[in-house]
């Protein structure tokens, strides 16, 4: 597919060059970039080659379609912060030394779980895995703060996913939605 493939390095070059106005020291020479057609579940992933000291990003191509370059830059900036990570420290998590970067840089803390859903539900506390999708406004998307997660009973945050509007009451809801109007 010609079209797709030119489509994939366009977005290889315009992820380039925003990593260039990220203020992060990373030698760029040893980071390679890939677009996955089939990862449905991250929106980016980084690894890390111990022994080479090669890094490699790979971006999720159906995250940025969904989300747009706006939001799915961010999603460049969190996967810059893991190839910081690697190369300073050869290794990487998403524990203080990457929250503190992540913020510096303005990238969201969390690898992005990305999905086909239109909302979804994921647990507040960082550590905790858990999450669901829902494509209706069902009570617990209008009203998280009355649930709990199902692994770890802390609290719940709601996604939009197109507008990357979140919310945990009631209240959140209903301005998220007022908000997102039109492309809800
Ligand atoms: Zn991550
Ligand atoms: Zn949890």
């Amino acid at each position: 597919m010609e079209s797709g493939a030119t489509t994939h390095t366009q977005l290889v070059e315009r992820a380039k060059r925003h990593a260039k106005t990220v203020a992060l020291p990373i030698d760029y020479s040893m980071v390679s970039w890939e677009v996955s057609e089939r990862a449905r579940r991250r929106a980016g992933q980084c690894l890390y080659n111990a022994r080479t000291g090669a890094v490699t990003i790979r971006l999720t191509w159906a995250a940025f379609e969904a989300y747009g370059w706006e939001q799915f830059s961010g999603v460049v900036r969190h996967e810059l912060v893991h190839a910081w990570e690697f190369q300073q420290f050869g290794e990487s998590n998403h524990g203080r030394r990457f929250t503190k970067k992540a913020r510096e840089v303005d990238a969201p803390c969390s690898c992005e779980r990305f999905t086909d859903g239109r909302l979804t539900l994921s647990c507040t506390e960082e550590r905790c895995e858990w999450r669901a999708e829902r494509h209706r406004a069902s009570t617990v998307v209008t009203n998280p703060g009355r649930y709990r997660c199902g692994a770890c009973q802390s609290r719940l945050v709601v996604t939009h996913v197109a507008s990357g509007k979140s919310w945990q009451s009631e209240a959140g809801y209903e301005r998220a939605r007022k908000r997102i109007d039109d492309e809800w």
